[in-house]
């Protein structure tokens, strides 16, 4: 007997819904519709596929409150932040409606044949595994531009998010999509592997922890299929002596603060400076007194609970492991159900979970450096590589560090961030491939090289 998916609402702690997995013939009867959908959609003009985009996007405006107060219910998601990120899901959808041609459109290279391109055509059912932090977000990010360049998905949720799976589905039939196209799976683990063992399944792209990473590549690979890996991060933030903190201070703030610390790209850990050391320390203090924080469906609300309680007990070894070993505990630090106190911690060094590990939470890690020179150091001592930030007045000798930094990503001034128009991923253990723009659409295609003579 195959067990049952509980959601729970992680601020009021009480159950919210009660779903069934799906049995094995419920399984292949979803993807042999997948299978049979594929075969008509990826024949379906391109037109009329990113038209799609734009019914997807309206409904998603339409109904952007409902969609959000689910999200808010089932991971505790400030209120006023799920709406931002149904807004963004919509606003991809338009991105891609008005780009994915262009895209997708035949690349000519010039050879010594009459004629010859690449012609970018789509694989067939892609399995996509996500995580709950941006329930929407990073399923809408795997699927618009997945359907439009004409493959079907199926997706297996984190199950503390099951009620949002579902109305993902539900958003692709009610925007007109052909039903098949994009399926959610009610599925364990165990069915994941036989998913992905699968011979119509022909790819997967994992957003979620190392740990998951590694086991699904590992099954991918094992059946030559290609794997897409957006895992975790623990970016450094650089607080460089003269840091316009009058500027970006609110922004350094979000950074580690925005979607309750749980955030892959989030500003893990502030490398700041000694010389603007006193300032910077001053600062956050004051900003961490002003967050507002209890009930995320009050739209005050800047920070609450985490999304289930095992992860604030996770989060408060990981902090307190790092207090026994040296770290300086300034403020936070107590746990009450998912609820995590926001957190400083100074004098924190490699060795320390706060330093080495990806801490999902309100954590704010500070590493005093003497300069410029050890700052960059600092930052690029870390098994992952999914971005760095530097804020510096003197962003034109930032420029020559740009080849330095071996993450997928460097800002200047700003947070890291995802932005539709540009490519978004990690390197090291913080997965590979990329997401959004023009290379998010190419990943799951096959680039057919195409030669003709007369
Ligand atoms: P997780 O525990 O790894 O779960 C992610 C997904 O993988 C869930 O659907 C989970 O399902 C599934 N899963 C886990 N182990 C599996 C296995 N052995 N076989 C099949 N499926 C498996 O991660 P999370 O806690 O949901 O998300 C937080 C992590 O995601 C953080 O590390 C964060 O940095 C990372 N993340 C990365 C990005 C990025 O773009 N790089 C973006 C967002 C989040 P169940 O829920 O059923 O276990």
């Amino acid at each position: 007997m195959k067990k049952t998916i509980k959601t729970q609402n992680p601020y009021s702690g009480k159950t919210l819904e009660t779903y069934k997995y799906i049995s094995d013939k419920e399984l292949d009867e979803k993807l042999a519709l997948a299978q049979t959908t594929f075969e008509e959609w990826r024949h379906t003009e391109l037109e009329e596929r990113s038209a799609l985009l734009l019914d997807v996007a309206e409904l998603l405006e339409t109904k952007k409150r409902t969609y959000a107060d689910l999200m808010t219910a089932e991971m505790g998601k400030p209120i006023t932040q799920s709406i931002a990120e149904i807004e963004k899901c919509a606003l991809l959808a338009r991105f891609y409606a008005k780009n994915a041609e262009n895209f997708l459109a035949d690349a000519i290279i010039e050879t010594d044949a009459h004629e010859s391109f690449i012609s970018y055509d789509p694989l067939g059912i892609i399995l996509a595994v996500m995580p709950w932090n941006y329930p929407f977000w990073q399923v809408f990010r795997f699927a618009l531009p997945t359907l439009t360049a004409g493959n079907t998905a199926v997706l297996k949720h984190a199950s503390n998010v099951t009620g949002c799976a579902l109305v993902i589905q539900d958003i692709f039939e009610e925007a007109g999509y052909p039903k098949g196209c994009f399926q959610t799976l009610l599925v364990d683990h165990d069915q994941i592997e036989t998913v992905i063992k699968d011979e119509r399944i022909k790819a997967v792209s994992l957003t979620g922890s190392e740990k998951a990473g590694k086991s699904i590549a590992e099954q991918a690979s094992a059946q030559l299929k290609k794997s897409l890996l957006e895992l975790g991060g623990n970016n450094a933030c650089l607080i460089l002596g003269d840091a316009d903190l009058d500027k970006y201070m609110d922004t350094i703030f979000k950074a580690r603060m925005q979607n309750t610390g749980q955030s892959c790209i989030a500003a893990k850990r502030y490398i700041v400076v000694e010389e603007i050391y006193d300032e910077f320390m001053e600062r956050l203090k004051s900003k961490l007194k002003k967050l507002k924080i209890g009930d995320p469906t009050n739209p005050e609300t800047e920070l609450s609970v985490l999304a289930r309680p095992d992860l604030a007990e996770d989060l408060k070894k990981q902090v307190d492991k790092s207090i026994e070993i040296g770290a300086e505990l300034i403020s936070g630090n107590t746990m009450d159900g998912a609820y995590f106190e926001p957190t400083i911690l100074t004098n924190v060094k490699p060795g320390m979970p706060a330093f080495d590990e990806e801490t999902f939470g309100p954590v704010a890690s500070i590493i005093k450096v003497k300069d410029e020179d050890e700052a960059y150091k600092m930052a690029s001592t870390s098994k992952f590589g999914l971005g760095s930030m530097v804020f510096t007045k003197d962003f034109e000798s930032a420029r020559y560090r740009i080849s330095d930094i071996e993450d997928g990503a460097f800002f200047i001034n700003d947070m890291v961030k995802s932005d539709p128009r540009l490519p978004f991923g990690g390197t090291k253990i913080s997965g590979y491939g990329r997401e959004l723009s023009k290379e998010g659409i190419l990943e799951f295609v096959n680039n057919k090289t195409v030669y003709i003579n007369k």
